[in-house]
């Protein structure tokens, strides 16, 4: 019966992991996967998606499997399930031979719950045939989009998943991701041979989230510092575009004082390593890296997201604005962007080796994620109803919803700057042509001093003219060719051009803001939430609370969060539970947690009266 084997799961729900109910459409997942059937999970990060294969694997007889793209991501979650009390191991090129074989003779003996294994090492003809003589309760496939050309991060090895249907034809599969667009999520079910498979798409809102945006004004390392200072003991990350950038950047921001540590690929693998510990074990650290550093980062208590350098689709967005607030508290994600950027990015694509449909698909989700970046509405909408979601409304807390940007008609300037661009056969980059605008170009050529749009562009300052530009680019009125780091511009789409000449289409610009606070694109300081909502009487408690967790935490070697999230000590400081069964009700307290830690936790509370 479903909805006996449902209250069992909310047993496993409680005891377990702690949580008193289920969240979004968890159950649902779950009742299915435990009828036996495939089905696929669209949740946002921070939605709970592994509950959804874990509360499964731990009920149906036999081993749950999980595939997962990333090392860090399997590390983070088997710590987290051991320190439950869940039988879990994972299998990576990182884990030593004896190890392997020691996970194997458990795997052999039945006493695993749960194993944590890649694509590659998955689809291995020695794995698969020992997992072929080992009962499955599941096989959840996580980060599915990967499989994906439709989607923004596609990995050929996940192609060979599709393979585990006809091997496993009796096991029921999960694919589970974050971001798919409609286009994806079929494409997924199609490749996975999931066409029968039910599908849950969760909601995409991230209320916690506030979302801002800017467009890049000159030196980005000032204004990324402005922003890191103006967020003091919180933890963060800054996505710079590549490693050279983020190594710059991390030096720039230390030498401002700030604990900045810089992660890319290109590091020693022993010095990621530390530097990831150090970053998920401290409580205020900020680290700067590349998307390299993508999936692995599962620190819920990631207070912003700030892009130095914007990425190239929503869904990678989504998934790196995403990484914070995953704890469900007020978080922020920071997007700072150029035309340039978009030009680059239409580069790269060009440059790959890759089917002209599939270069196609990618072109466009640039074009969308930068009219979303430079649009006028609010942004969690527009992210929502890219994801298919119907009946969005405003959220509020984005920058565009606090100060909706104010706009002046600009067509006739746009005319102007657009038959420049026009005259000057699209030779010149973006400094040289406001200067032809405006009439200031040192020592012009008689050719370009006799031109008719020489110095007609006197309504405008510099930055007016530059903002123009911009919002030319991003509207496609205008195409920007980086042509080796000096980026010339040309006229863009020119059915558009046209309408514009003729004034049938109107050009609005952004009035910038006059009085700039520079911590907010609206000039108004942002009504910042607190990070938690602690009374100050709670707040030496769970200070205390915090203390001692980073004790164990750095005893045992694991993040502080995997010992309990913030959520869990904010509310034992509010409830000071003086027994183990008070304890135990609170959220995040699992039967596991509460024998290694009941007492300890106790012990601070009590400790605190007196
Ligand atoms: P994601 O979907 O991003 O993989 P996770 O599975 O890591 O999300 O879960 C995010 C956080 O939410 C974790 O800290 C997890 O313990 C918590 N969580 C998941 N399900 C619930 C629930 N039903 N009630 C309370 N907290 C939950
Ligand atoms: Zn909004």
């Amino acid at each position: 019966m479903p909805s006996a084997s449902l209250d069992e799961a909310r047993e496993i729900l409680r005891r377990t992991f702690g949580h008193a109910e289920f969240r979004g459409r968890q159950a649902e997942v779950i009742e299915e996967v435990l009828a036996g059937r495939s089905a696929m999970a669209v949740l946002p990060t921070g939605g709970g998606k592994s509950l959804c294969y874990q509360i499964p694997s731990l009920m149906r007889p036999g081993l749950g499997l999980v595939v997962s793209p990333l090392i860090a991501l399997m590390t983070d979650q088997v710590a987290g399930l051991v320190q439950s009390g869940v039988a879990a191991a994972r299998l990576d090129s990182n884990i030593e031979p004896w190890e392997k074989a020691q996970t194997w003779e458990r795997i052999e003996a039945g006493e695993l719950d749960m194993l944590y294994i890649s694509p590659e090492g998955l689809m291995t003809s020695s794995v698969m045939d020992r997992l072929r003589r080992t009962p499955l309760a599941l096989i959840a496939i996580d980060e599915a989009h990967c499989v994906s050309q439709w989607g923004h991060d596609f990995r050929p090895e996940y192609r060979m998943l599709g393979r585990l249907a006809e091997i496993f034809p009796d096991v029921p599969r999960l694919a589970v991701t974050a971001t798919a667009d409609a286009r994806t999520r079929d494409d997924i079910r199609a490749e996975l041979r999931l066409e029968d498979a039910l599908e849950f798409v969760a909601s995409f809102a991230r209320p916690e989230l506030a979302l801002s945006a800017e467009r890049k004004r000159g030196a980005g390392h000032k204004r990324v510092l402005e922003l890191i200072e103006a967020r003091p003991n919180r933890s963060g990350v800054v996505y710079a575009g590549s490693r050279d950038g983020v190594d710059k950047l991390a030096e720039s921001l230390r030498a401002a004082g700030t604990h900045a540590l810089a992660y890319h690929a290109g590091l020693d693998k022993n010095v990621r390593a530390e530097r990831l510990e150090t970053f998920l074990e401290a409580e205020s650290a900020v680290m700067v890296a590349t998307i390299a550093f993508g999936m692995g980062v599962d620190k819920p208590d990631v207070r912003f997201v700030i892009h130095a350098d914007p990425p190239a689709s929503i869904e990678a967005y989504w998934q790196e604005i995403g990484r914070a607030g995953r704890d469900g508290d007020p978080a922020e994600g920071i997007t700072l962007y150029g035309a340039a950027d978009m030009a680059w990015a239409y580069r790269r694509i060009d440059g790959r080796e890759m089917d002209d449909t599939v270069k196609a698909v990618q072109r466009r989700k640039v074009g969308q994620f930068y009219a979303m970046m430079d649009g006028a509405n609010c942004r969690a909408a527009a992210v929502r109803r890219y994801f298919g979601e119907e009946g969005v409304e405003p959220c509020g807390q984005c920058d565009l919803c606090l100060s909706p940007p104010e706009s002046i008609d600009a067509t006739q300037a746009a005319q102007k700057a657009l038959s420049a661009v026009h005259r000057l056969g699209g030779r010149f980059g973006r400094g040289r042509l406001v200067e032809h605008l405006l009439g200031k170009t040192k020592e012009p050529s008689s050719f370009e001093a006799g031109l008719t749009t020489f110095g007609i562009g006197k309504e405008f300052s510099v930055n007016g003219w530059r903002d123009l530009l911009d919002q030319l680019l991003f509207d496609g009125l205008l195409k920007e060719d980086p042509n080796d780091g000096r980026p010339l511009i040309g006229l863009g789409d020119p059915e558009g051009v046209k309408a514009v000449y003729r004034g049938e289409r109107r050009v609005g610009l952004r009035k910038a803001p006059e009085e700039h606070d520079p911590t907010t694109r609206s000039g108004k300081p942002r009504k910042r939430r607190e990070t938690a909502d602690i009374d100050p009487g709670d707040a030496a408690l769970f200070e205390a609370l915090r203390y001692w967790r980073a004790g164990e935490a750095k005893r045992q070697h694991v993040p502080p969060y995997v010992i309990f999230p913030d959520r869990t000590l904010i509310e034992v400081a509010q409830t000071k539970p003086g027994s183990l069964p008070r304890l135990a009700a609170v959220s995040g307290v699992g039967e596991s947690k509460l024998a290694r830690y009941g007492e300890a936790v106790i012990e601070v509370v009590k400790g605190f009266e007196s």
